[in-house]
C-alpha cells in the first residue's frame, strides 16, 4: 500500500503569527523587527483559530523564519529563545504543535543558502518521499515569503503584515 502523503503548511513567524516591531515603534537602542524580549511578543488575532483550522484540514505545521544575525552580539540566542518558547507554550496550551521550526540566522551579506526566499531550510523536506507537494502551502506576509513559495512551486497565502491571520482553505 502506498504511504499516506503528508501536506505541510510552511508558515512565517514575524508579521504573520506575531507582531513584528516596525521602525516606527522601535525604542532607541532596539533593533527594528527583532522580537528579543517576552514583552515584545504579541500573537496576532486569528492565529489560534487559523492554525487549528489548518490542523483540522490535515496540514502539518512548520515554522520557517529569517532571524537576521541570530547568535551574534546584535541578537544573542537567549533573547530569541525566551519569546520563542513563550509563543510555543501558548500555542501548545491550545493544542497547536509545530512539527519543525526552521530558522535562518544569517544576514543578507552572508549570502547563505537558507535565507528565504532561498529554499535551503527545506532541504530535508525535499528528500522526503511521503510529502504531498501539490497541496502543501506557504503562508507569510513578505515578498521573500512569496518568492520562497514560488521557488518551491507551492501555493502562497498572503497575510497582511501585523493584521489578522486569515486563511481560506
Ligand atoms: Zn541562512
Amino acid at each position: 500500500m502506498p504511504r499516506k502523503q503528508i501536506k505541510y503548511a510552511f508558515i512565517d513567524r514575524d508579521g504573520t503569527l506575531i507582531y513584528e516591531p516596525t521602525p516606527e515603534d522601535t525604542k532607541p537602542g532596539d533593533i527594528p523587527y527583532q522580537i528579543d524580549s517576552i514583552e515584545k511578543l504579541k500573537i496576532l488575532p486569528g492565529v489560534i483559530s487559523g492554525l487549528k483550522k489548518l490542523l483540522s484540514a490535515g496540514y502539518k505545521l512548520v515554522m520557517v523564519s529569517n532571524q537576521d544575525g541570530l547568535g551574534t552580539n546584535l541578537f544573542p540566542t537567549q533573547t530569541f529563545i525566551s519569546p520563542q518558547n513563550k509563543l510555543l507554550e501558548m500555542l501548545k496550551e491550545n493544542r497547536i504543535t509545530f512539527e519543525k521550526i526552521l530558522i535562518c540566522p544569517h544576514l543578507p551579506k552572508d549570502n547563505c543558502d537558507c535565507r528565504k526566499p532561498k529554499t535551503g531550510l527545506l532541504d530535508e523536506f525535499k528528500k522526503m518521499k511521503d510529502i504531498n507537494w501539490i497541496d502543501s502551502i506557504v503562508i507569510g506576509n513578505s515578498q521573500a515569503d512569496k518568492k520562497f513559495a514560488k521557488n518551491l512551486g507551492l501555493i502562497f497565502i498572503k497575510i497582511k503584515t501585523n493584521t489578522t491571520f486569515k486563511i481560506n482553505i
